[in-house]
């Protein structure tokens, strides 16, 4: 009986660091997409940080914005992939 809750608490407690590290990398990976700039075409996060100058990035347009590499690239009907730096 006494082994049983043993193993039972410490499948428990096993859970609920389980959980607790899901939360913890889910965190991280939000506050990493906080840094991020976000396209301006549809808005979803770019390989860039907000902090990156604009002469180390690819995909930005002077007067728009950051954009991806799938809208830059449907924009300026660019049919073979760019590189991004
Ligand atoms: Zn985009």
């Amino acid at each position: 009986m006494k082994l049983f809750r043993f193993i039972r608490d410490l499948l428990r407690s096993y859970d609920q660091n389980k959980e607790l590290l899901k939360n913890m990398e889910r965190l991280d990976l939000m506050k990493e997409l906080q840094r991020k700039d976000v396209c301006v075409s549809c808005d979803m996060a770019t390989i860039y940080d907000k902090t990156t100058h604009i002469s180390q990035r690819s995909h930005y347009v002077e007067g728009a914005g950051q954009l991806c590499k799938e809208c830059f690239n449907k924009i300026y009907n660019i049919k073979e992939t760019t590189y991004e730096i």
